[in-house]
């Protein structure tokens, strides 16, 4: 039995949306969900104890940058990620792929693996298949991702095909020397840029190798959104519907719920922590700044249709001043209320598709949210 089973419950007969379970050795955890990044074995500034009480049952954290600092030998020492970090409820790692690609110098790739400098200290490093299955084993999360290639946007056909196969072809190498099958789930991603039929290759490609849940990597990368759900939308009915769906770095209110309606059960994003941060917060009515000069007397909450511990406790006059000051308790409130809103909308996306109405429910929130806000980021 695999370490990490899918339960469909039912779908959306409007949508097609599906409402499910993802079992896991930490946990149950109901889908559609999102799951907060905590990059560095931490989701910045919030406690475990914290991330419980908004409902959060996966997180997920960096590979990347767990095995620059504090090194993955030092974790597995401590008895794994979950023990490391004091949180018992699942974890999803990444390849590490992203990051090397997107935040390292110097990287050459081959098809043994990767060289690259640390962005922190120049070092040289490697890292292939082989020595990211060793690094996830060694973190001990339930959800591992197989190492792969995400070819930047917009990339060229004649780059994206060679890359898409180098990446099923390093996968097959992941489920090979993945130590921990039986307590650790090794994920696929499905690559291919914006072609479908690259897209569709490595789909069959990659579900031919069984792997016990799916990710769809490569989108979120600076493209258009629509383009984003036709990629979907060609892409997801190739995929098991017995087995997860995870889709990668995407966390816009909006996004959040077209994915679902596309049949996505998994999300994840540092776009709700990493907004909170500049003092920007998701709202029933759309996002808005704290700072703006509007806020200053306001002693409302952030959202007013929010009950989270920020809303119910805290005005938006006071949360202006604590991030205008620099504050961290200010980027404490607005990071919890961010996260709670995402949490709370994938709990109403859950019940929309209970009751079979989650197209008219994405009508009224978008209306409400303003869809003006559509294209920033995912
Ligand atoms: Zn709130």
């Amino acid at each position: 039995m695999a370490a990490v089973t899918y339960e469909l419950i039912k779908t959306c007969k409007q949508t097609g949306a599906r409402l499910g379970r993802v079992h896991t050795p930490h946990g149950v955890i109901e889908t559609p969900c999102f799951m907060p990044v905590g990059t560095q074995a931490t989701v910045k500034t919030m406690s475990p104890e914290e991330l419980k009480e908004m409902g959060a049952g996966i997180i997920l954290s960096n590979t990347y940058h767990l095995f620059l600092r504090p090194g993955h030998e030092l974790i597995r020492q401590a008895g794994g990620l979950h023990k490391f970090m004091n949180w018992d409820r699942a974890i999803l790692t990444d390849s590490g792929g992203f990051q090397v690609f997107s935040l390292s110098d110097n990287r050459k790739i081959m098809e043994e693996g990767v060289n690259f400098r640390s962005h922190l200290n120049g070092d040289k490093l490697f890292i292939s298949p082989e020595v990211a299955m060793e690094i996830q084993n060694a973190l001990g999360s339930d959800i591992m991702m197989a190492f792969d290639e995400c070819a930047p946007y917009p990339a060229e056909y004649e780059y994206v095909k060679p890359s898409m196969e180098r990446t099923t072809r390093w996968a097959e190498r992941c489920l090979k020397s993945h130590a921990r099958p039986h307590d650790q789930a090794l994920f696929g991603i499905v690559q291919g840029g914006m072609f479908e039929d690259l897209r569709k290759q490595s789909a069959r490609d990659l579900t031919s190798l069984d792997f016990p849940g799916y990710a769809i990597g490569g989108l979120s990368v600076g493209e258009p959104k629509p383009i984003m759900y036709e990629v979907l939308e060609y892409t997801v009915p190739l995929l098991p519907t017995g087995k997860p769906r995870y889709l990668m770095g995407v966390g816009s209110p909006d996004a959040l719920i077209e994915g679902a309606m596309r049949g996505i059960d998994m999300f994840d994003c540092v776009l709700p922590t990493r907004i909170a941060r500049n003092g920007t917060v998701m709202t029933s009515e759309g996002r808005l700044n704290i700072k703006n000069a509007k806020h200053f007397d306001d002693f409302g909450p952030l959202d007013p249709e929010c009950d989270c511990y920020t809303c119910r406790t805290y005005s938006r006059a006071y949360i202006r001043h604590l991030i205008k000051a620099d504050e961290t308790f200010g980027i404490r409130l607005t990071t919890y209320h961010n996260l709670h809103f995402l949490l709370n909308l994938m709990k109403k996306v859950r019940q929309a598709i209970m009751e079979d109405r989650l197209r008219d429910f994405r009508d009224e929130f978008f209306e409400q949210y303003g869809m003006k806000d559509n294209d920033k980021g995912f």
